[in-house]
């Protein structure tokens, strides 16, 4: 590491070259290479990585700190006391003088003192990384003032969560070798912005594409707006195409707060063309520097402001060059020529949860010591998963399980994930051993002998051309992503997804392997909190600023049984019928109040795309009394977005009720609305024949809850499985649904499902 010390606190952007990485983090070397490129990235500089360093030895705090983080990885609470200490070190050190000033001095020049900046911290370690999944990943926005110097130390603080701590143990590797920077950049006020694709994102030839609309990105990014598009020879620099859309609204951040806010457009700029030519032209340019730059098409995000350009992102249009993969079959080993041929006979059949084809060595887990075994490529074949097994089922090529149907946690988790899986077996973990390869089909739901043979079909070969990041359809009905757990976000963002419409707590809980109670008995209310909060904002963050609508704890007691704690659970003859969703939670305030606490952390910290949703919900009384905990937890129901789930037969009944008691939104979790309009039991298979969200009497429920939504501005959504079913689809486009959430895997073709459907509503209209 470049013994820069004390005397380079901080580091220019423009003075940050890739090479810096160790001093700048993979966050501020990117941006430094943009910035070395000669693309116009907002200004903004790096508390270096040594001025870390040299905080905790000057302060006299780094052998303490580095002693009360060497703890047993495995004692949870041992984690968790790490990490606060750690924290309380940090945080409760001043600043040096000397250090605080240059900071402070460095944030002066940019705009004497007067900006908004983002602070997040930028991970160095080369030997940690898998930074994200370590937790190390803080982020402030609308910061101004003397508070960055805070942020700054609670960004150092972030290395030593209770998760990077575990990684860190785990891995073998040293704390006191790894550093943190710290990247402090100007938010861009935009008066215009949009994205660029360098080429044509579907065919990748030389058209120039720009989206462009009035105010701050965010508008554009999330779709909430129709946006001009300019399509642009690339040759001859001229427009051979342009869209001048109706752009009524656009987002502007507050200028009291500091929040982005949404307001209706002028009249006279409504439908103005938003960029001129000279714009235009000086886009291109800079699309053609990035491109040159790095060597591939890029998909850009840019801001203008007072006549200047700022490029604010820029990653490339990936396209699937792995023919394997486009073909759906990975050679899961790595020794697939070496493997005896596959014989091809079935071994079993359970259910299809996950698709894909895949081959490779079984592995069996019977216990979660033996997650170790599990290699990249390997497929797991247990009983059941546990969000303990997560890690494990990123690395592996496929999951098998005995037990567990399409909602079970394997199936949720490995769609995520993006795995293919076959769950429900009920015999895998005791007659497949340990090396045998097999192969598996997560769309049929087999598992026979041996590697599959490759073959490539026409689909798959489009596949192989078809880019990643297509430019998805504009629809006025949203369309959103399911996520249940945090480490998927990425995967779901990159659907282009209008943001998260549904975000299941209880796999955030599920994972600490304990039931809330547990949890705070052993490791403090804080501890629980920050548990939820990490949870929530990895997602956010990924997704921000499109909203992500969290849904408060909804686990059934026997989910929480098999915790630790899980003993102290009630016994239910009927769980599902039982104290889950709102009922347990206006039931259990001091519980429920963790949650809302959490919320309250992720608003201060600036994450005001974060909306609260309340499960099982009945009447207004349940909302009402859920209202007045959110505003005892300092939440202002009149500033948050916040809805319910439609559940229940009593919830859509009462719509009307709901929407006067305040609500922004309702969300149809269809599985339990179908489960209880038609006395169905999700889980059970001898009525599985019997369950159809798709039978009149739901769907009667559904469109009256719409149309009383509609007559009180209350929006609509959906985020049950259905919502992945083009005939549901097709329903509530018709029925004028505002938004629908689908599973990571169908959102592209729900974006073409709803367009489909709005095309023709828009043709019938007109005929
Ligand atoms: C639903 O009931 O449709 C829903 C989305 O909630 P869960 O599946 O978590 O019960
Ligand atoms: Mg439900």
């Amino acid at each position: 590491m470049p013994e820069r010390g004390r005397e380079t606190p901080v580091l220019w952007l423009e003075r940050v070259r890739s090479e810096d990485i160790d001093s700048v983090g993979g966050k501020g070397a990117s941006l430094g290479e943009m910035t070395s490129a000669g693309l116009p990235v907002p200004p903004g500089f790096v508390v270096t990585a040594e001025t870390y360093r040299w905080f905790i030895e000057e302060t006299g705090i780094a052998e303490e700190l580095f002693e009360a983080v060497d703890v047993d990885a495995d004692d949870s609470t041992a984690l968790a006391d790490a990490e606060a200490r750690a924290e309380e070190l940090i945080l409760g050190t001043d600043m040096p003088d000397g250090l605080r000033e240059e900071i402070l001095e460095a944030y002066a020049d940019l705009d004497d003192g007067e900006a908004f900046v983002a602070v997040r911290s930028s991970a160095t370690a080369e030997d940690l990384p898998d930074a994200s999944f370590a937790g190390q990943q803080e982020t402030f926005l609308n910061v101004t003032g003397e508070d960055l110097v805070e942020r700054v130390k609670e960004c150092w603080a972030s290395l030593f969560t209770r998760r990077a701590i575990y990684y860190r143990q785990e891995q073998g590797f040293a704390h006191r070798d790894v550093d943190i920077a710290v990247v402090v950049q100007r938010m861009v006020d935009a008066e215009k912005s949009g994205v660029m694709f360098t080429s044509h994102p579907s065919t990748g030839d030389d058209r120039i594409i720009i989206e462009a609309a009035w105010g701050l990105g965010e508008a554009v990014v999330s779709g909430s707006v129709s946006p001009d598009n300019y399509v642009i020879d690339r040759e001859t620099g001229e427009i051979i195409e342009e869209t001048i859309a109706d752009k009524k609204t656009m987002m502007v951040k507050d200028p009291e707060t500091g929040e982005t806010v949404e307001r209706e457009v002028e009249a006279d700029r409504r439908e103005a063309r938003v960029l001129d030519s000279d714009e235009i032209e000086r886009l291109i340019e800079l699309g053609e520097t990035a491109e040159n730059h790095y060597g591939d098409p890029q998909d850009v995000e840019w801001a203008l402001v007072d006549g200047e350009v700022f490029m604010l992102q820029s990653r490339p249009i990936t396209t699937i060059s792995d023919p394997e993969a486009a073909a759906g079959v990975t050679d899961g080993s790595g020794t697939f020529e070496e493997q005896e041929g596959s014989d091809g006979s079935m071994l079993m059949k359970g259910l299809g949860a996950s698709p894909g084809i895949v081959s490779g060595p079984v592995r069996v887990v019977r216990k979660l010591d033996q997650l170790d075994k599990v290699g990249e490529g390997d497929i797991i074949v247990t009983e059941m998963t546990t969000p303990d097994m997560v890690p494990a089922m990123k690395r592996a090529a496929g999951i098998v399980t005995d037990e567990g149907g399409m909602t079970s946690h394997a199936a949720i988790v490995s769609r995520e994930l993006g795995v293919p899986a076959v769950v429900g077996t009920g015999e895998a973990a005791s007659t497949l051993s340990d090396g045998q390869v097999v192969t598996i089909d997560g769309d049929k739901g087999t598992i026979t002998e041996g590697a599959a043979e490759e073959e490539t079909t026409e689909e798959d070969r489009l596949e192989e051309i078809r880019p990643q990041n297509p430019v998805k359809p504009m629809t006025a009905t949203e369309v959103k992503v399911n996520v249940s757990i945090p480490e998927a976000a990425h995967r779901a963002a990159q659907t282009g997804a209008d943001g998260v419409g549904l975000l299941r707590m209880e796999h955030m809980i599920l994972s600490t392997g304990e039931t809330p109670d547990h949890y705070v008995e052993h490791h403090g209310a804080d501890a629980y909190i920050e548990e939820i909060v990490n949870g929530v904002r990895e997602v956010a963050e990924e997704f921000y600023p499109r909203p992500v609508r969290v849904r408060t704890l909804d686990a059934p007691t026997d989910e929480f049984r098999s915790l630790e704690g899980g003993e102290d659970e009630p016994h239910e003859h009927n769980p599902m019928l039982g104290y889950r969703g709102i009922r347990r939670s206006l039931d259990r305030p001091e519980v429920f109040g963790h949650e809302l606490e959490a919320f309250r952390r992720l608003f201060d910290m600036g994450y005001d795309n974060v909306e609260v949703m309340l499960p099982l919900v009945n009447d207004a009384e349940d909302v009402l009394r859920a209202r007045k905990l959110m505003e005892n937890a300092g939440i202002d129901p009149e500033k948050r977005s916040w809805g319910v789930m439609i559940e229940t037969p009593a919830s859509a009944l009462s719509i009307e009720e709901l929407a006067e008691a305040g609500i922004d939104f309702a969300s149809f979790g269809t599985n339990d609305l179908t489960q209880y309009t038609l006395a169905v039991d999700r889980n059970n298979g001898n009525v599985a024949d019997r369950f159809d969200e798709l039978h009149p009497a739901v769907l009667n429920l559904i469109g009256e809850v719409i149309e009383t939504c509609r007559e009180h501005d209350v929006a609509t959504s959906i985020c049950g499985q259905a919502g992945s079913k083009p005939k549901m689809v097709d329903f509530l486009v018709n029925e004028g649904v505002s938004s629908i959430s689908a599973n990571i895997d169908a959102v592209r073709d729900v974006q073409h499902e709803v367009k489909r459907v709005e095309q023709k509503l828009l043709l019938d209209s007109v005929r």
